[in-house]
């Protein structure tokens, strides 16, 4: 019987041992820079001539390292594969399936520091949020180990005199698992175990922003004794094998996480039944927020702007439940903004390779060319108060930037711009910043600072997002805690981290015997 779960703790790097041994680790994939990874199909590594060059985002001559890149017949190859080892894959008892999570789990924890090194080399990100995305990743192991655990135990079912009934749990088929570059090495953990845990293959096209630490990853898979072809790695164009898996009457389902652009488009074409088809494929598709954080008169003011200060400018604010809206009622709007715009300047932003740099840069190009572009718009919709600038010269840096008085109705203030962006919007009272809050297509994640018990109590019911906090920051849910996905446009409501999540690669079978 495995132990409770109990999230994976993050590392104090104010120790000056876990500072040294992140400093190794750092020194260790410097030295490895510049590697070549294969696809691997059916167990076979196959290296191609065209490649994914994967760059350091905070200097862009650096090179990280360079991927295979898949073509459409390798597509189909990985669909072969898949479905071969799903045949027995899927008659192994989940309780054994469970044990290679474990053991992956276990691998993860010993090489830690490694794989964050990998993100904060390959991402931009900071030691610290590093560190986070990696234990992140050990808690879906451990979790949809034991999910899978509790999953495989006879459902319950009323008895018929006579008769003996079953009602089981059983896998899918072959899952296309496409996760984003945010968080490298947790979603697309959390989305491939998942999915194999419950008895399917999968193919994995990781994110071609980061596709090296996703090979890490499957490394380490594969040292847990995960069987060849259970999950077939595939890098490649999102367009090119993207569209192609998506559409193949072979695959069974699509795991995605991403942008709302990318969901939909998935959503769309995978609803097409194509010629040879035998089923309707499920689709579970995770997209992106304009979350809000709302602080009304009576709320610890220190507090809440230390909360949205973190939740907005936290990895660049390039983070799905990002605070992008700090809605904050007239009494106490000045002083609020006052109080982020000082504790945002202290931030302190540069290669993150150096962990007193808290604000990294931004992923790539297309990135930071689209955030400057909001802040254009931003300009001509709100007052900016702070930042506004980007540099490009080594790495994709644009500076935390706030805008206030912007309209509710303005872009910045609708649309996902994916980047340290924050509008600041007044509201009359707690009522009114309930409404402007609620006035999105999204609706991920959400936060209220506030003492008034009432109005708690009111946001709870009426405040429409998948994670709601209150007195805390709205990013940085944890697995088993806070089962994270969204309402609305900002997906299916996967609830990743969650007791349904397993259900979502399942299907149920029912039989019966007259005794
Ligand atoms: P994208 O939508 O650009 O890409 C996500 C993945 O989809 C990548 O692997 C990408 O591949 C792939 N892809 C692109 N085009 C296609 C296609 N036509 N068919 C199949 N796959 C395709 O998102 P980002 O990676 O930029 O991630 C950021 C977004 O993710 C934000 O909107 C954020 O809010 C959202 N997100 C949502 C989360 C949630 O739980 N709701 C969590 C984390 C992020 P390639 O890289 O090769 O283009």
């Amino acid at each position: 019987m495995m132990q409770i779960f109990r999230p994976e703790p993050l590392t104090d790097f104010s120790r000056p041992e876990n500072a040294e041994a992140f400093r190794a680790a750092l020194a260790k994939v410097e030295s490895e820079l510049g590697l070549k990874t294969p696809l691997v199909i059916g167990g076979k590594e196959i290296y191609t001539d065209d490649e994914i060059v994967s760059t350091n985002p905070a200097n862009h001559r650096q090179v990280i390292g360079r991927s295979s890149k898949a073509t459409r017949e390798h597509a189909e190859m990985a669909l072969e594969a898949a479905w071969k080892a799903f045949e027995t894959w899927s008659r192994i008892p989940g309780v054994e399936r469970a044990r290679t999570l474990y053991k992956a789990a276990a691998i993860l924890r010993r090489r830690k520091h490694e794989i964050s090194a990998w993100i904060v080399k390959e991402a931009g990100k900071s030691w610290v949020e590093a560190d986070a995305d990696t234990a992140e990743a050990i808690d879906f192991l451990e979790y949809y180990g034991r999910e899978m655990e509790r999953y495989s135990r006879p459902q319950p079912l009323y008895p018929l005199p006579g008769e003996d009934s079953v009602l089981e749990y059983i896998p899918l088929g072959v899952g296309i698992i496409i996760p984003p570059w945010n968080f490298p090495v947790a979603i697309l953990t959390g989305m491939t175990s998942g999915a194999f845990v419950a008895g399917n293959a999968v193919i994995l096209k990781p994110a071609s922003n980061t596709p090296i630490v996703a090979y890490k990853l499957f490394e380490i898979l594969r040292e847990a004794g995960v069987p060849d072809g259970v999950v077939n790695f595939l890098p490649g164009s999102g367009s090119e094998i993207g569209d192609f898996l998506v559409d193949h009457p072979k695959t069974r389902f699509v795991s995605f996480t991403g942008s709302l652009e990318v969901g939909v488009r998935i959503y769309e074409r995978a609803a097409k039944v194509q010629p040879g088809q035998k089923w309707l494929k499920r689709v579970v598709t995770e997209m992106g927020g304009k979350d809000a954080i709302i602080v009304d008169e009576t709320a610890d003011l220190e507090a809440a702007a230390q909360g949205i200060v973190t939740s907005a400018f936290g990895f660049q604010g390039q983070k799905c439940s990002a605070c992008s809206r700090a809605i904050v009622v007239d009494a106490v709007y000045d002083k609020v903004l006052e109080l982020v715009i000082e504790k945002t300047k202290a931030l302190k932003q540069g290669d993150p390779v150096d962990p007193t740099n808290v604000i990294g840069p931004l992923i790539d190009q297309g990135a930071y060319e689209k955030v400057l572009s909001y802040i254009e718009i931003g300009k001509r919709e709100g007052r900016l108060v702070l930042g506004g600038e980007g540099d490009p010269t080594t790495g994709w840096y644009v500076k935390p930037t706030i805008f206030a008085d912007v309209d509710p109705k303005g872009r910045i203030a609708q649309e996902e711009i994916f980047g340290p962006v924050l509008a600041f919007i007044r509201a009359r009272d707690f009522d009114h910043a309930l409404e402007i809050a609620n006035d999105t297509i999204y609706g991920l994640t959400g936060s209220v600072y506030s003492k008034d018990r009432a109005r708690i109590e009111k946001a709870r019911k009426e405040f429409h997002v998948g994670n709601l906090y209150f007195n805390r920051k709205c990013t940085g849910a944890i697995v088993g805690v806070h089962p994270f996905g969204g309402f609305n446009m900002s997906g299916t409501n996967a609830k990743t981290g969650g007791p349904d999540y397993l259900g979502l690669f399942m299907q149920l079978k029912s039989s019966s015997e007259v005794l």
